[in-house]
């Protein structure tokens, strides 16, 4: 079987399009999602329709949370800006869709146990690159895949009997490529390959702006990071 991985759209509608169209090419059986829907740019409600029309599968993340909750004290104050916007904004059909969402979830897709966590195994705003994956980390996780989100940096880890994915984020990648970010994994022998998709990052950048976000935020998506 083949899924696509998907973390952190973080409300890009024309970096989730882009991506689905490469995603629609690839005869994938379903899309996951390692969290962080919305925060950050413009589109909340788009990007919502769209998880609900494709039958995306997600997880909250550490944005996620903090839309429904309100609480932004731990955030940057950019981030903090985002969560205000998303939060005046947003309708209650979306509100309703993510207190819907859980923190984890264990998928069974192709024989294969796939665990998607935001952050870490342990907390949804812990950072996790890839040398930052230990023992300690994968002990006792009973799956055979663990798919990351949050630091929008991809990789593809293997590290048997578990694979480690972090498939970097469709709506602010931050690895210095400014394209939009997803993998598509394969079941059978447990592979992952990494993507990387064009997308108008100008169109996003321009809502950024006329929907009075702070400018940081539009600058930093040509630059990637
Ligand atoms: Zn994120």
């Amino acid at each position: 079987m083949r899924v696509a991985l998907l973390a952190d759209v973080h409300a890009n509608l024309p970096a989730l399009e882009a991506v689905l169209r490469d995603v629609g090419g690839r005869g994938v059986d379903a899309i996951l999602h390692a969290g962080d829907i919305v925060g950050y740019n413009p589109y909340p409600d788009e990007v919502i329709s769209s998880f609900q029309t494709q039958g995306i599968v997600s997880i909250l993340g550490n944005h996620d949370r903090a839309v429904l909750s309100g609480d932004t004290s731990w955030f940057n104050s950019v981030a903090a800006d985002a969560i205000d916007w998303t939060r005046e904004r947003i309708s209650e059909e979306g509100m309703a869709y993510l207190r819907g969402l859980v923190a984890q979830e264990r998928r069974s897709v192709g024989g294969k146990t796939v665990l998607m966590v935001h952050g870490s195994p342990r907390d949804d705003n812990e950072y996790i690159y890839e040398s930052e994956v230990t023992e300690e980390l994968l002990k006792g996780l009973e799956a055979e895949v663990l798919v990351l989100g949050h630091t929008h940096v991809p990789f593809v880890l293997p590290r048997p009997p578990i694979l480690v994915v972090n498939p970097g984020s469709v709506g602010q990648p931050r690895d210095g490529d400014p394209r939009a970010s997803w993998a598509l994994l394969e079941t059978d022998g447990s592979r992952a390959t990494p993507r990387r998709v064009p997308y108008p990052v100008g169109k996003t950048a321009e809502a950024i702006r006329s929907a009075g976000l702070p400018e940081f935020l539009a600058e930093r998506l040509s630059l990637g990071l």
